[in-house]
């Protein structure tokens, strides 16, 4: 860790994984060599570039953009971008390497990557996040390709930006390379259901977490933090599922609606209009309440989904959910959880799923996506969707059975980890040195 100062978040994530790896090193010590180990942690390439942009009023801005290429043992490099004030180095690290392990639970041909930008696309108008992305690729363009590296969409990447992305893309290398960006327009080449594939696939997970003792999601009380893609889809098929989802948040507070989210408002307030959760409780009247003090993890449930961002839920706010008698907290974004909360979750026998795991079906349904594009095909929404339920009860399976394999029945973050790594780590031996 002393080669990487200044990354908490890359470390908190490396921890993890390497925390989980113990039983395998008694087990099976050929795949817990320091040599292996060292190189999963090591990123293959790390890209950090400038993009300078003009704004509307004719203001030269100028952001950082990266993409860190971490592990192309199993396929290309597949991941999201991500465009928000916050990120870094440490932040697009720490989402790079969890997704090599995602990426491998998900038993799809793809490697592990991800980038972004300290960009904050709220309140751009659309010419500015179009100049943002044109430059963007203008420099990101020559280290992608379908058998190289596929970015996908993350916190403020979504359809618009991927349209001015591929579209610039298109243009600089004049070859129309359906497979180089997933989260495409269903029209020009995007997989039908991915869109709801995170959301979809948490909720899944949760589900078969649930049936392996019986339970469902048929009236349970859900939490779910944030309200962007993956929130707003892990709401919709909870709903589905019969649960009453009574409270969302954004970074300004939250709203809870004890009468149950509406999705359609919801979805106009979010999708049409860009709008914020408080304009979905002034849309709904008074049933709704806003509240921009506490937490979200304040308001009693029988599910918790974290869908917003990286360490929002502590181990207080874990000791709150657990006081509340949570059932079960499947995390919908990456890394929400932080280890003080995973403690306490687990110490409290709560059913607890890691993105890694929970959150793989975005990026399952992207590798659906390229397969599409690589025979020129478009399935229709059911097929899509039925894939993606198949895949997210077989890592849940998978999860299970490792878990119990290595002595820790029940925990699906050690199933996670170690699942995940010995694909990698078979991959990167039979390949010798490299
Ligand atoms: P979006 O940009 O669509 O939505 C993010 C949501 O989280 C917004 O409501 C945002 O609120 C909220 N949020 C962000 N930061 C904070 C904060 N500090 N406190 C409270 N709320 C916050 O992103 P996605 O839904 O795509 O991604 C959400 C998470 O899921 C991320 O961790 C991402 O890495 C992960 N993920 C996403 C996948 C996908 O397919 N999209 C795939 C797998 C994982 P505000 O508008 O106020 O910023």
């Amino acid at each position: 860790l002393a080669r990487n100062p200044g990354e908490p978040e890359f470390h908190q994530a490396v921890y993890e994984v390497m925390h989980s790896l113990a039983p395998l090193a008694e087990e099976r010590p050929e795949y817990a060599q320091w040599s292996i180990l060292q190189r999963v942690c090591e990123p293959e390439r790390q890209i950090i570039f400038r993009v300078p942009w003009v704004t509307d009023a004719g203001q030269v801005e100028i952001n950082r953009g990266f993409r860190v290429e971490f592990n192309s043992a199993l396929g290309p490099y597949k991941g999201g971008l991500r465009f928000h004030p916050s990120v870094n180095l440490s932040i697009i690290k720490f989402l790079g390497f969890e997704q090599v392990f995602k990426n491998s639970l998900t038993g799809m041909p793809i490697g592990g990557g991800k980038g972004g930008s300290d960009f904050d696309p709220k309140g751009r108008s659309d010419n500015e996040v179009m100049r943002f992305c044109q430059s963007f690729m203008t420099e990101l363009y020559r280290h992608l390709g379908e058998y190289t590296d596929v970015p996908a969409g993350d916190i403020g990447v979504g359809a618009r930006e991927i349209g001015y992305l591929f579209g610039q893309y298109k243009r600089i290398t004049n070859r129309y390379e359906s497979g180089v960006l997933t989260g495409k327009g269903v029209s020009w080449g995007g997989s039908r259901a991915r869109t709801e594939a995170t959301g979809y696939g948490t909720v899944h997970f949760a589900e078969a977490m649930l049936g392996v003792h019986g339970e469902d999601f048929d009236d349970r009380t859900v939490v779910v933090s944030g309200s962007g893609n993956v929130a707003i889809y892990a709401v919709e098929k909870a709903q589905a599922l019969g649960a009453k989802v009574i409270a969302m948040s954004d970074s300004s507070g939250y709203v809870v609606d004890e009468t149950g989210i509406d999705l359609e408002v919801l979805k106009d307030v979010k999708e049409i209009h860009r709008g914020r959760v408080a304009d979905y409780a002034d849309a709904v009247g008074p049933r709704a309440r806003v509240i921009t003090s506490g937490s979200i993890w304040d308001v009693p449930c029988d599910i918790a989904l974290p869908c917003a961002t990286q360490n929002e839920l502590d181990d207080t706010q874990a000791g709150t959910l657990v006081g509340n008698g949570v059932r079960l907290v499947a995390e919908g974004a990456n890394m929400p959880c932080t280890p003080g909360a995973v403690s306490v979750l687990r110490d409290a026998g709560v059913l607890f799923a890691p993105g890694k795991a929970s959150n793989a079906g975005g990026v399952a349904t992207s590798a659906l996506e390229m397969q599409q594009n690589a025979s020129r095909d478009a399935w229709d929404f059911e097929t899509t969707a039925g894939r993606l339920q198949e895949i997210m009860y077989d890592i849940h399976d998978t999860c299970l059975a490792t878990a119990e394999e290595f002595g820790s029945p029940g925990d699906y973050v050690v199933g996670a980890n170690l699942a995940g790594y010995i694909k990698v780590a078979d991959a990167m031996v039979a390949m010798g040195v490299i």
